[in-house]
């Protein structure tokens, strides 16, 4: 009897989203790589989970463009996206200049870069999802890499890195590129739309708003979750970390001045 298929088993293949435009979905953690290319080169998003799964990837690239890899963009720094990179060592490797990842490029706002007829912009919009996130456009494909600023396939994800109200910020600035018909590829789960980072965005911001709200009129932070009147949107372990979240950002900022000198 055959042995059940384990994720190691599982080929990598990259399929078509749109134009010279793919995508990849590699385990354990279904994450989403992109595939760019243009007339004289490619570029890959994100690198899979281990050098042996970048490797892997490098290979199924090879098998849908000729064009040589000529750059890498790692979208933040979580294993699951970066920890390929040791297989992409002859490639530009570009990741925010905060990520702490060993890269070629430590990018600190923009940059683009010509695939040879097809331009990619790649651009971070401040701290999210971690203090480094990228995306990756593809402006005449209408397609945007969104990393883990977007998830389809379950609620947005933090960790110690994360800064919530700086997530919602970073949404309005992709929801501002977006145009009916752009397709969002999340980091994790199925290529999204405006809608669906439209429907991520008011979910993070009803954490943020309530959070905030709670917390100026003096409310303990574990009285927050239950306090009546509010409503959290995803499940009671992403809303009690996102407040958890919202409560450390906000302890941060400097106390009302009461006396004189105000400044
Ligand atoms: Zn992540």
């Amino acid at each position: 009897m055959a042995r059940p298929r384990g994720w190691q088993d599982t080929p990598v293949e990259f399929t078509g989203i749109r134009g010279q435009v793919w995508r990849a979905v590699v385990q354990p953690e279904s994450v989403t790589v992109g595939l760019v290319a243009g007339d004289t080169a490619a570029l890959l998003v994100d690198t899979g989970t281990s050098p042996a799964q970048g490797a892997e990837l490098r290979a199924a690239a090879a098998r849908v463009t000729d064009r040589p890899l000529r750059h890498v963009v790692v979208t933040h720094h979580h294993w699951d996206h970066a920890d390929g990179l040791p297989a992409f060592n002859d490639s530009e490797t570009i990741a925010h200049e905060s990520s702490g990842l060993p890269v070629t490029t430590a990018l600190s706002s923009i940059a683009v870069r010509d695939l040879g007829g097809l331009t990619v912009e790649i651009a971070h919009f401040g701290p999210a999802h971690t203090q480094g996130d990228l995306i990756v456009a593809v402006p005449a494909a209408g397609v945007i890499f969104a990393g883990d600023l977007v998830e389809t396939s379950g609620p947005p994800q933090f960790d110690e890195t994360s800064d919530l109200d700086g997530w919602v910020k970073s949404l309005d600035s992709l929801y501002a590129l977006l145009k009916p018909t752009t397709l969002v590829v999340p980091g994790h789960g199925d290529v999204a739309d405006a809608w669906d980072v439209g429907h991520q965005r008011a979910g993070l911001a009803a954490i943020w708003g309530q959070a905030e709200w709670a917390f100026y009129q003096g409310i303990a932070e574990r009285d927050v979750y239950t306090h009546d009147n509010l409503q959290w949107p995803w499940d009671e372990t992403t809303a009690t970390t996102a407040i958890a979240l919202a409560y450390q950002e906000l302890e941060r900022r400097p106390k009302p001045k009461t006396q004189l000198p105000l400044l």
